[in-house]
Order: C-alpha cells, then sequence, then structure tokens
C-alpha cells in the first residue's frame, strides 16, 4: 500500500485518504509517498484510454486504500459534462510543441483538474474513517483557486468552504467569479492586504490550538484547498500520463522515446506531479520550469540558492507572482532522501525551511544540487509575454493566456539555447478569457477598459469561444461582497460556527 509520511520527520505513516483530511501534517510538513508507485500496467496497454481511465490507474496507485467503486464514483463525478470539451485535456500543436490543454473545467483554470475531484476524494476519505464532523475548508487565493475550490465544494453536503482573496488585486472576472458564487456553504472575503497576507493569515489559523480547540468541540475540522494537500497533487500526475499516451497514438513518438515538459510555475504543484509521473515511469527527460519577473525559481534552479529577499512584482500572469514556492519542499526532500535517507532528508529540510523562515533564503549542497540537473530554468519578462501571445496566435493561430506564454516563451529560449529537439509538451494553465485586458492588448484591442467588452471583443477578432460561464458572469448578482481587514480572518472563521 502507498503511505504517506512528512517531510519534516514525523514518521508516522498514513494512507491517501488520510494524508487528504488532514492537509498539513502536524510537524508543519508536507505529505508526500514513501515510495513513488510504478506504473500500474505497460504504457501499451493504455493506449486509446479514455481520460477518466487512464486518471482511475494513476490515482488507484498512489490511493490504493480507496476501492475500485470509490474512485469510480470520484472520478466520474469530477470529470463530466462540467467539461467544456469531452477529452477533458485536448493536446493541440501549436508551432513545434504540444499544448497541453488543462483549462477545460467550469472556472477556465487548471486549478480544476484537481478541485473538481478532491471535494469528492474528501467526503469519501470522511465516510471510510467514520468521521462525523464537519470539515470547514480555509482558502487563500491570488484569483484561481479561490474559484475552483467554491466550484467544486459548493453545496458539498458536510463542508464549509471559507476563500480568502487580496482586495482590488484579482481581475475583474476573477473577482466577479467568486462574488457571484451560489452555495448555502460558500463563504468569500476580500481582505485589505495582498495575496501573502492572506496566505500568511491562514496558515497561523491553522496553526492556532486554541481555534483548534474550539473547532473541534463544535464538531468541525480544519482542511486546505491549496496544493500543501496532497489529494490536490494526484490528480495532476494523471494528464501527463494521458499526455504522453497521446504522443505515441499519434505516431509522434516512439515506445520508450523521452520528451521533455515545459510547466508555468508559481506554487510548484503542477510540475511536481509531472515529476511523479517520471518517477511512476513516463519517460520525461527534462523539466523546464518557466516563470515570470517574480523569478526565484529560476535563480534557484540555477545557483542551488533559494532567495525570497527581493522585491514582488505584479505581473500581467498573477496566478504565478509568489515568492515562496510550497511544493518545493516535497522536492527538495526526495531528492535529499535519494542521495542519503528519509532520515537524513528530513533533518536537511527543517534546516532549510528554518533558514528560509529567519533569513528569507536557504542553499542546497552541491551533491543535492548536481541531482537538480534534469530542471531546466527560465523567465519571461511582461513584454516577452505579450510579445508571444501575439506571435502565437499570428504565426500558428493559437491563442494562449498569459501564463501559457510565459511557458511558450521559455520553451522557445531552451529550444533554441540548448538545441534539444526532443518533443515537449506544454502545460497551458488558463483560458485566455480569463485574462482578457492583457490577452486584448496583446492583440491590439486597447481601446476599451472594460473587461467583458475586451472579451466581446477579443471573439469578435478570434472566433475562439467564451467559456460557457463566462457569459452570465457580467449579469449575474453579487452574493459576497464583505470586505474585511487582514486581522479579521480569524473572527470570519469563529463566526461561522
Ligand atoms: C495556479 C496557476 C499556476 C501555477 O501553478 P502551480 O501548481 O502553483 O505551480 C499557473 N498558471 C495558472 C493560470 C494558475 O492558475
Amino acid at each position: 500500500m502507498t503511505k504517506y509520511i512528512s517531510t519534516r520527520g514525523d514518521k508516522r505513516e498514513i494512507t491517501g485518504a488520510e494524508a487528504t483530511i488532514t492537509g498539513l501534517a502536524g510537524d508543519r510538513g508536507l505529505y508526500v509517498p514513501k515510495e513513488i508507485p510504478k506504473l500500474p500496467m505497460e504504457i501499451s496497454e493504455m493506449l486509446d484510454m479514455p481520460y477518466k481511465q487512464v486518471a482511475f490507474h494513476i490515482i488507484k496507485s498512489f490511493f490504493d486504500d480507496f476501492t475500485d467503486e470509490e474512485l469510480k464514483f470520484c472520478i466520474d463525478g469530477a470529470y463530466d459534462k462540467k467539461f467544456d470539451k469531452a477529452e477533458i485535456v485536448p493536446l493541440v500543436q501549436a508551432g513545434t510543441g504540444h499544448i497541453l490543454e488543462l483549462f477545460h473545467g467550469k472556472t477556465a483554470a487548471f486549478k480544476d483538474m484537481a478541485l473538481s475531484i478532491l471535494p469528492y476524494l474528501m467526503t469519501t476519505a470522511l465516510k471510510k474513517h467514520d468521521i462525523n464532523k464537519k470539515v470547514c475548508i480555509l482558502t487563500a487565493t491570488s484569483g484561481d483557486t479561490g474559484k475552483a475550490a467554491l466550484e467544486g465544494f459548493a453545496d458539498v453536503e458536510g463542508t464549509e468552504i471559507i476563500v480568502f482573496y487580496p482586495h482590488k488585486a484579482v481581475s475583474l472576472v476573477q473577482e466577479k467569479q467568486m462574488t457571484t458564487q451560489d452555495g448555502k456553504n460558500t463563504h468569500v472575503y476580500a481582505i485589505k492586504g495582498n495575496f501573502d497576507d492572506a496566505q500568511r493569515g491562514v496558515k497561523s489559523i491553522f496553526s492556532d490550538r486554541e481555534l483548534a480547540k474550539k473547532l473541534s468541540q463544535s464538531g468541525v475540522l480544519l482542511s486546505s484547498a491549496n496544493s500543501i494537500n496532497i489529494g490536490r497533487l494526484v490528480p495532476q500526475v494523471a494528464y501527463y500520463v494521458y499526455a504522453y499516451i497521446k504522443l505515441l497514438e499519434r505516431k509522434i513518438i516512439e515506445f520508450g522515446e523521452e520528451i521533455n515538459v515545459v510547466v508555468p510555475t508559481g506554487n510548484f504543484g503542477n510540475i511536481l506531479a509531472s515529476y511523479y509521473a517520471k518517477k511512476m515511469g513516463i519517460p520525461i527527460r527534462g523539466f523546464i520550469c518557466a516563470s515570470n519577473e517574480n523569478k526565484v525559481l529560476t535563480d534557484f534552479f540555477q545557483t542551488g540558492k533559494y532567495n525570497t529577499n527581493r522585491e514582488f512584482k505584479v505581473t500581467n500572469s498573477p496566478s504565478m507572482d509568489i515568492l515562496v514556492s510550497s511544493n518545493l519542499e516535497r522536492l527538495i526532500y526526495h531528492v535529499y532522501n535519494d542521495v542519503y535517507d528519509d532520515k537524513t532528508a528530513s533533518e536537511k529540510v527543517v534546516e532549510l525551511m528554518d533558514n528560509l523562515d529567519k533569513t528569507g533564503t536557504f542553499t542546497i549542497e552541491p551533491e543535492v544540487f548536481k541531482r537538480l540537473s534534469e530542471f531546466y530554468s527560465g523567465f519571461a519578462t511582461e513584454d516577452e509575454t505579450l510579445q508571444t501571445i501575439k506571435s502565437l496566435y499570428n504565426k500558428h493561430d493559437y491563442l494562449s493566456d498569459t501564463h501559457t506564454a510565459v511557458a511558450y516563451n521559455v520553451y522557445y529560449k531552451y529550444k533554441i539555447g540548448c538545441c534539444d529537439e526532443r518533443e515537449t509538451i506544454i502545460a497551458a494553465t488558463a483560458s485566455p478569457y480569463k485574462f482578457p485586458k492583457s490577452v486584448g492588448h496583446a492583440l491590439g484591442i486597447t481601446d476599451e477598459v472594460d473587461e467583458f467588452q475586451i472579451i466581446r471583443k477579443i471573439k469578435e477578432k478570434t472566433n475562439i469561444s467564451v467559456p460557457k460561464s463566462f457569459t452570465e458572469l457580467e449579469s449575474k448578482p453579487v452574493n459576497h461582497k464583505t470586505v474585511i481587514e487582514k486581522e479579521q480572518m480569524k473572527e470570519m472563521v469563529l463566526e461561522l460556527i
């Protein structure tokens, strides 16, 4: 059975269901699989499988404490008509790159891939363990996670979902998506502060023992919908396996042929899922980590030093505006474990994360850094991002959002710079309509200020269909209007119970 342990030394082994319910480990570490499972069958046996079936085999390998029936129920509930493409994740070619479109779910960002199944996994896990508590899901968001979590958990029995987003720091579309959310158990607050303040507030609520006691007395359990939860990472491994199979089916690659993947990276969850796919047995040569001007990860993979002591920039790819990438902790744990053993690995992780708290930096050992050579990193500037949207559209008739453009730009630089001709999968993480201002700007639509008007103009110009849920957004009534001080976050949780 695949068991989960904390990256920070708590060696108690728990199941996938337990890890999903818990979210963050008691020692503040993240749960990782003790052994990353191998593919349950030959890749050749997976040819022509629909997405749901691939997802079943991959998720089952990680969460083998769930029965087949339980998992099928979760997968059927998650990957259904909510997705506007029957394939769920289409793989399309643009130029030399293969673009894996992960944004066809309800909220038009890749977060739907995991957040449409997480509520099913969580409620099924609670039932399995006979836990009769109400789960309260706390989420800090820079825009995309919040809406995807709200959609996933809305009116799911036995849950309440609370989302905190930074007031006036998300796009109008993102804000409207959240404030018009239906569902009796949904709670949305704008906080007067930035995303870091929201994230810090949520973390402090998690470590507040007094609050935990109060909640426990009222039969409430706290959990997380952020990618610190392993239940969000595991479903993401499936689409990398699926994409590799698609390349085989289309005879673009041969069995065993190595490919590269490019991932526009923020919290390091999506790219870590591709690393797990490789560990399972998918032949991936290079992981290309693409950043915007907040290029902490670019510098880290080039030097071995992680340094957050720099200016935080607000960019046109806001979902990647982040200086502390939580899931990097998982990669560091795995690589230290490869060089030493699990005990030493968790000691090192504690030491490094301590340094990060105290000084804003940490540096990994040269011996470990060498093992990271399969990670290539690069970044795109604001201008390069818009230029890439423009040239992808003009040359290849492909309209990308800003985050996907960052990835494509870095892919191109890598291909030229490293003369690497391997077939490459580029993760496309959002619909272009989610960031209409920047995308419109790249297309030369500069005379409009109203985001919904820009959406109509982009549609006129490109004839690419607008996600269904967007058309009603403009006129939908706002249900959530509360703006709070950042010090009031805990109060809002207490008020709820
Ligand atoms: C969340 C997000 C990312 C970053 O993904 P991580 O898993 O946090 O690295 C990139 N693009 C978009 C559009 C996102 O919403």
